[in-house]
């Protein structure tokens, strides 16, 4: 971090009355914008936010460079894990490592992939003992609804979990079945009582059954197996369901752009829906996917660069809600099998450390401010998962922080990214705008020392 000069610059001081750490820059994101601010913590929380000059006194004062703006601490709601079971792909210690690293304070862990999944309160209990010693930041936990565990979801919202994840066609695990369309609606209804939430991976079983298999190696075979139709259907449904239930309800990972009117036409009518995408579907288009290669292939697809403009319109217009990683990694040999089979390949894309400097790279070519973009990986996804004490610097918060330099450039080399295998669609892609310091409650963090806790719903 530089030391620039900045006015005025009271020194480090041990008063009664000083902070554990005072943070002073010229741009600082609160909830008001961008402005020139001060941040004082006390006890790992955000106690003052005060107008730069202000002279908070603390016992360590961090001076942020001209250069540099102060960003809360990103909440990524869509992460893969994976550990305990297939800890291979992906574990505690390596995701959370590229999560601080990213600017990322807070995950919340996807109840699939790992095994057990998290579909029973001992399930979670088990997660929960093994990322507790290795998390290097907050880590909270959905749920999983899958057939037959209807009576494990009261007592799993009632151990913390932030709502239930189900899919409504083949997860890829045998372990974390599908539900159907009226099992789904059933759900809903009990979490409709618990005022849970239900996050669905949208796409329609009957409509990928009659598309073509996926098979070989060109890209547009893949992209015609998951077509939009499946993404549209399958959302009709969940509107419907949360129509006739009340419940809140979750779109995950939306790439389909053809299904926004009908989502923007629910959400007027009071239907409680929010939506995500991720990085990938809003820097990557179908167009530019070379043959074979399946580090871009992900569920639902990566789609044509029409879509991928419809998308960013529909985040601006506040169709969408939140962009989250969906972070997703297998091993080496599953993710890119001989001969690059997109029928044959694990489906995910990693991007955990890269989301901020790849949303951030995309924006400002399209003229979008960092303000939006950091409320897109921020404060909504904590509204929407209801993540307490997170999102914003705002007074009573944790103080959970980046500092984020957003005209540094850089080439993204997968060899030097803490995810655990090296794969990634953007390898060798330049990017604008680079994290350079993450706090925790008011420490910055060390990826040696993890210091991450495990966390629970609001209430
Ligand atoms: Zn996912």
């Amino acid at each position: 971090m530089s030391t620039d000069d900045l006015t005025p610059r009271p020194t480090a001081t041990d008063g009664p009355d000083a902070f554990d750490l005072v943070l002073r820059g010229a741009r600082v994101l609160t909830a008001a914008g961008l402005a020139p601010a001060e941040v004082g913590v006390r006890d790992g929380a955000i106690a003052a936010v005060e107008p730069l000059g202000a002279g908070l006194r603390g016992r360590r004062v961090v001076e942020l460079g001209a250069d540099e703006v102060l960003l809360p601490g990103l909440v990524d709601t869509h992460v893969h894990v994976n550990e305990p079971g297939r800890t291979e792909w992906e574990g505690f210690a390596s995701a959370t490592r590229a999560a601080a690293a990213g600017g990322v304070t807070t995950i919340l862990d996807m109840p699939l992939n790992s095994i057990p999944p998290t579909v029973t309160v001992d399930a979670l209990e088990t997660k929960r003992a093994v990322a507790g010693p290795q998390a290097f930041v907050d880590v909270g936990f959905w749920g999983g609804a899958v057939p037959g565990n209807d009576g494990d979801l009261t007592p799993l919202h009632e151990a913390g979990v932030f709502g239930f994840k189900c899919f409504l066609l083949p997860s890829g695990v045998d372990e974390f079945p599908p539900l159907d369309p009226p099992e789904m609606e059933r759900d809903m209804d009990i979490l409709a009582g618990l005022d849970s939430l239900l996050i669905v991976h949208a796409e329609d079983a009957e409509t990928i059954d009659a598309a073509p298999q996926p098979h070989g190696a060109a890209y547009a075979d893949f992209l015609a197996s998951r077509p939009r139709d499946a993404e549209n259907r399958a959302i009709r449904a969940v509107i419907e369901a949360a129509r006739r239930t009340g419940a809140r309800a979750h779109i995950l990972h939306l790439s389909s752009s053809d299904a926004l009117p009908e989502i923007a036409a629910a959400r007027a009518e009071g239907v409680r829906l929010t939506v995500e995408t991720c990085p990938h579907y809003l820097t990557l288009v179908a167009e530019d996917v070379p043959d074979g290669a399946t580090a871009y292939k992900c569920c639902p697809p990566i789609r044509e660069a029409g879509n991928r403009d419809a998308l960013w319109a529909a985040l601006q217009d506040g169709t969408i809600d939140c962009v989250v990683s969906d972070h997703s990694p297998a091993t080496v040999d599953l993710k890119q099998p001989e001969g690059g089979d997109f029928g044959v390949a694990w489906g995910g894309v990693s991007s955990l450390q890269l989301g901020l400097s790849l949303v951030w790279t995309e924006a400002r070519s399209r003229g979008v401010d960092l303000e939006t973009v950091v409320a897109w990986m921020s404060s909504r996804p904590a509204a929407m998962a209801r993540v307490p004490r997170k999102g914003s610097i705002a007074v009573g918060n944790d103080a959970d922080l980046a500092v984020f330099g957003p005209e540094d450039t850089y080439e993204a080399h997968v060899a030097e990214l803490h995810h655990k295998n090296p794969v990634s669609p953007y390898d060798g892609k330049g990017l604008t705008g680079r994290v350079r310091a993450t706090y925790l409650r008011g420490e910055q963090i060390d990826l040696q020392r993890p210091t991450g806790r495990l966390i629970t719903r609001a209430g």
